[in-house]
């Protein structure tokens, strides 16, 4: 299980720097979660001034 970024997304990278273990990168239309490097801690999620981050 891993988080995932939704369109909601506004690619400001805040949630990026917030990662302890680097998996958020900028993707094509907006931020992306490796799912295989996600360990679900929502550091993530709270770090989101959208709430784009979600549980999937
Ligand atoms: Fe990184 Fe944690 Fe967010 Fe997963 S839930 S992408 S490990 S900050
Ligand atoms: Fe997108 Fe939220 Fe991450 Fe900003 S913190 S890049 S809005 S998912």
């Amino acid at each position: 299980m891993a988080r995932i970024i939704t369109d909601e997304c506004i690619s400001c990278g805040t949630c990026e720097g917030e990662c302890p273990t680097s998996a958020i990168a900028p993707g094509a239309e907006h931020y992306e979660i490796n799912a295989e490097t996600c360990v679900d801690c929502g550091a993530c999620e709270s770090a989101c001034p959208v709430g784009a981050i979600i549980e999937e």
